[in-house]
This record gives structure tokens, sequence and C-alpha cells, in this order.
């Protein structure tokens, strides 16, 4: 058996996948999660507490003798662009405070390593793409600033009191683990991908009367006018977690590094429903909309610093293959449901 870590949010849909890669390398795992989005029925295994970033005591309480983990895995945030836009004081309570609260009893446990989920929203409207990691970070919504405000503490953190801490800045989570039973749960699901699939679903069962998805703007400056994104299986994502938790293991990160995780590759709203529609065989209507607020109009990245550094690399690149793992979730769930499939839906 490796060290303990602490996942912090692995009740969620990327914590939850990360739980399973590290128990699959030899790590115990501690989950902290307040359950608000996440599942407690995703955490398999691992070991569950039920808290809250926001409450001190509940962090006193997590990091007690005779716990004593080696690192932390930082999942746990709000992540929606659209909701930190009109709730921006809820985003920075949890997404910066709680974080805060997180840093100050790891200190106190002394525990000095931190994996953090930052994310592509911290480079605002691109001024050339892809995007690298010494783009300036000019956030356009609270969500973003979130993530660039927990950077600079991770920075200060490090000259300060010798924190060391890889924040990972991801383009598109996207995927499942069908194998491990897991995939996305979101509830109100607001995400592309999911909300796809799930009327391909709907028109599967027969019903015809759903509304049709909703394209947010087809007057960006892209080819086809909707919006660009780079889609990255959620494994592909644990996969470089894992890479920088050794990483940090290891003593090789003396600082506040930061990498950003994507396929190099971008694929717009019509892009992305035409993949859906290839690997379901289901003609999915859409109706265009205004714009969701805070968008940019094309995020791809520029991963190489994580290819070089860490040796990570992508193993799920293809857009129809990631959207396939999902479809293949789905199924596997509405099977269980009618008493065909082994696995359970999560
Ligand atoms: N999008 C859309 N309709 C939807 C949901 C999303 O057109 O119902 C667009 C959204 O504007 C963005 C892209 O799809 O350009 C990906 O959005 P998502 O919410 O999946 O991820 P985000 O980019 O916000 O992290």
């Amino acid at each position: 058996m490796k060290g303990a870590v602490l996942v912090v949010g692995g009740a969620g849909y990327i914590g939850s996948h990360m739980v399973r890669q590290l128990q699959q390398a030899g790590y115990a795992v501690t989950v902290f999660d307040n359950l608000t989005s996440g599942h407690r029925d995703a955490v398999g295994s691992a070991s569950l507490v039920v808290g809250d970033l926001r409450h001190p005591a509940d962090l006193a309480a997590l990091f007690a003798p005779p716990r004593r983990f080696a690192l932390v895995l930082h999942f746990a945030a709000l992540s929606l662009v659209g909701e930190s836009v009109v709730e921006p004081y809820r985003y920075y309570h949890n997404n910066v405070a709680g974080t805060l609260n997180l840093l100050a009893a790891m200190q106190a446990a002394g525990v000095g390593r931190l994996v953090f989920s930052s994310t592509s929203a911290v480079y605002g409207n691109p001024q050339r793409l892809p995007l690298d990691e010494e783009h300036p970070l000019l956030p356009i919504n609270p969500y973003g600033r979130s993530k660039r405000m927990v950077e600079e503490i991770l920075a200060d953190a490090a000259a300060a009191y010798g924190l060391r801490s890889i924040a990972l800045r991801y383009f598109n989570a996207a995927g499942a683990d069908p194998a491990g039973g897991l995939g996305e749960r979101h509830s109100p699901e607001t995400h592309l991908i999911p909300l796809i699939l799930q009327r391909a679903a709907r028109l599967c069962a027969g019903e015809t009367a759903a509304p049709p998805l909703q394209v947010f703007g087809a007057d960006f400056p892209t080819p086809d006018g909707t919006c660009i994104r780079d889609y990255i299986h959620v494994n592909d994502l644990c996969r470089a977690h894992l890479l920088a938790a050794e990483r940090l293991l290891a003593g090789a990160c003396t600082g506040a590094e930061v990498y950003n995780l994507g396929n190099g590759a971008g694929y717009s709203v019509l892009e992305v429903i035409a993949a859906c529609r290839r690997v379901t065989g289901r003609d999915i209507p859409f109706t265009v909309v205004a714009r969701r607020p805070g968008d940019p109009p094309e995020l791809v990245a520029a991963a190489e610093k994580a290819r070089s550094v860490l040796g990570w690399s992508p193993a799920m690149p293809a857009l129809d293959a990631i959207v396939a793992t999902v479809w293949a979730w789905m199924e596997a769930g509405r099977g269980a449901q009618e008493g065909r499939g082994k696995g359970k839906s999560i």
C-alpha cells in the first residue's frame, strides 16, 4: 500500500473517477465531501467523511490524528460559469474561502502537498490560440476569477510557507468510465455532452415531445458561429493528477506549478452535436438561442508542459470515442433500471 491521500470533493464527477485511479495505484483514499452535488454511492470503497469546507470545525475533525495524509487532491468547487455570473458571493465563498479553510487545516496538520483543480476559465478571451500557461490570466466570469484567486494564494503560500502545489487547468472534462460504473450525474444537468445524449436517450425511448437542445449562441467569431471547446476524457484528466501526485510525493515540485490539461483540438457546439448523432444514430434536434453570459468563443489547450514535465499523454483524445463512453454508461444505466444490466447507474 502507498501513502494515505485525501480527495476533497471525491463524491463528484471528476473526484470519483480519481478515487478509483488512486485506489488502483495502491493509495489508501479518504474522501471529504458535503454531498450537495456529489453522490455517496460514487465513493465506492474509499472511506467517506461528510463535511463542508466552509466549516473549519469539519476540517479540524477531518485532519485530527490518527489520520495523517501525505497529500491532498482538491476537487470540491462550484463550477458553472453561468451560475457564477448570477451568484458570485456563493462562488467566492465556496471556491476561495472554502479553499483557504482547507489550506489552513492542512498547515495546522503539517500536510504540505496539494493537487488543485483549476480551469481554462482563468484565461478569459484568448489573445492567442492554443492557450499555453503563459497566456495572461484575464477571466471573464466569477468562476474563472475564483480559480485564479486560489492559484495566486497557492503561489503566495509556496513563498511564505513552503507549500508545494500543482494546479491543473482543465479544459472541458467529459466522458465516463462505464467499466467502473461511473459517469457524470449533475442535477440539473447543464453540460453539453450529457444534455445532448439525454435527448438521444429520450428519442430512443420513443419520446418525441422532448424540447430541443438549446445552442447558446451562433454568432461567435468561429467558423460555424458556435463556441469551440477542447473536450478531454475524465480518465485522462485523472491520470494527469496521478502523475502530479507522484511528482509532489517524489519532492520534484519545489513551488506552485500550473499545467494545462486538454487534447489541443477544439470542437464547436455543432460539431459536438454531430459527433453525438454519429455515436447514437439519432437525429438530435436543436434550436439556437441567445449566448450564455460568461462564455468565451474558443478555448483550446496547449498541453505540452504536462506532456514534457509530468510525462502525461491522453489515451482517448478522439471526440467520438469520448462521447461513446458516456453513451455506453447511459445505456448500462438504462439496462440496470430495466433489470437487464449488471452495473449500477451512477
Ligand atoms: N452549451 C450549449 N447548450 C447547452 C449547454 C452548453 O450550447 O445546453 C455550450 C456552452 O455555451 C459552451 C459549450 O456548450 O460553449 C460547453 O458548455 P459546458 O456547459 O458543457 O461546459 P463549459 O464550457 O461551461 O465548462
